[in-house]
C-alpha cells in the first residue's frame, strides 16, 4: 500500500492498566485508577482498565470494581474489562463497563494453560458470555492468543485462525483481535493470517523478539487500524516463558505521529505517563521512547 493509502486515524486501546499490570507486584485500586484517569488526560479513550479475574489466580487484579469505582474520567472513556469465565462477565456486567474482553487460543495446548479449558468449552462459555452481556448492549471482543505462532505447537495455520475467529463470530462476539502472545509474528507470518481473517481485526502485538513495531507498520500498509499497546510497553502473559513485552502505546504513536496519522493521544504527555508507571511497579519500563523521547526532541549528547 502506498504512503497516500495509509489510514488517517488508528484506535488504540490502552492495556496497561490490565495486562501491563498483572504480571507485576500487585498495586491499590485507587493508584490504578490514578494510573488511568493519566492515561485518559493524556487522550487514551479506550482503555481495558481491569480484570474481573480470581484474586488467587491473578492477585495483582484484585479490587476490579473498586478501581472502576474510582476513576474520575469514566464518562470520557470506553472501558474494557477482560473476563475468564461467565462468573467474571456478570461482575463486569454489575460495574458498567463498555466493552468485554474475552480470551482464546489458537494454540490448544496454549488454551489449556492459560484458561484450563479446551478450545471448544472454551467457545462454549464465550457463546453464554455472549448471550449475558447480548441484552445489556455490552459487546464482547475476543482476543485470540497464538494467532501467529505457539510456543507449544510451533505454526498455527492462518486457515485454522480465520475458522477459529468464524465460529467466535458465529458465537457472538462483536469484534476479533489476534495477539501475538509470545512474539512469533513477522510481516510475512501477519500477512498470511490476515488474507485469511480479513483486516477488520484488531492487532495485539509483542515485542518479545523486537518485532512488535515492525509488525504494527507491516499491519498499518495492509490496512488495520486497531491495536492494543500498553504504556511503557509493561506486560505480556505470565503463563508463556519469555512472553514479556506489549508494544508499548508509546512507541506506536511516535510511528503514527510521524506518518501524520491521528490517535488522539498526546504523545509527550503518554511520556510523562511512564514515568507515574515506573513508581508504580517499582522499576523501569522496557520502552526506547520513554527513555530517548520522540525523535525531534532536543536533548545534550552523552555519547559521542
Ligand atoms: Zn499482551
Amino acid at each position: 500500500m502506498p504512503r497516500s493509502q495509509l489510514p488517517s486515524s488508528v484506535t488504540v486501546r490502552e492495556v496497561g492498566p490490565r495486562d501491563g499490570l498483572q504480571s507485576e507486584r500487585p498495586v491499590e485500586p485507587a493508584r490504578r485508577a490514578a494510573l488511568v484517569d493519566q492515561l485518559a488526560a493524556a487522550g487514551c479513550r479506550w482503555i481495558e482498565a481491569v480484570s474481573f479475574v480470581s484474586p488467587r489466580a491473578v492477585p495483582a487484579m484484585a479490587g476490579a470494581a473498586e478501581v472502576l469505582g474510582a476513576i474520575t474520567a469514566r464518562d470520557r472513556i470506553r472501558v474494557a474489562a477482560l473476563v475468564p469465565n461467565l462468573q467474571g462477565a456478570e461482575s463486569a456486567l454489575a460495574a458498567g463497563v463498555d466493552e468485554i474482553t474475552v480470551t482464546i487460543a489458537a494454540s490448544a495446548t496454549y488454551n489449556e494453560r492459560n484458561v484450563r479449558r479446551s478450545i471448544p468449552d472454551t467457545l462454549a462459555e464465550i457463546e453464554r458470555i455472549c448471550r449475558l452481556s447480548a441484552p445489556a448492549g455490552v459487546p464482547v471482543d475476543a482476543v485470540v492468543s497464538c494467532a501467529f505462532g505457539s510456543p507449544y505447537e510451533g505454526d498455527i495455520e492462518p486457515r485454522e485462525v480465520s475458522e477459529l475467529c468464524d465460529r467466535l463470530s458465529g458465537a457472538g462476539v462483536a469484534a476479533l483481535t489476534l495477539a501475538d502472545t509470545t512474539g512469533m509474528a513477522t510481516p510475512r507470518v501477519l500477512d498470511g493470517v490476515l488474507s485469511h481473517t480479513g483486516v477488520g481485526v484488531g492487532l495485539h502485538l509483542h515485542e518479545t523478539r523486537g518485532t512488535g513495531l515492525l509488525n504494527a507498520y507491516a499491519a498499518l500498509q495492509t490496512g488495520v487500524t486497531r491495536f492494543d499497546t500498553s504504556v511503557g510497553g509493561l506486560g505480556g502473559s505470565p503463563f508463556a516463558d519469555g512472553a514479556a513485552g506489549n508494544l508499548s502505546t508509546e512507541s506506536l504513536v511516535a510511528l503514527l505521529d510521524d506518518l501524520g496519522i491521528s490517535t488522539g493521544i498526546d504523545l509527550e504527555a503518554l511520556i510523562e505517563v511512564t514515568a507515574l508507571v515506573e513508581e508504580l511497579v517499582g522499576h523501569g519500563v522496557p520502552s526506547p521512547i520513554a527513555l530517548s523521547g520522540p525523535r525531534t526532541r532536543r536533548t545534550t549528547p552523552t555519547v559521542s
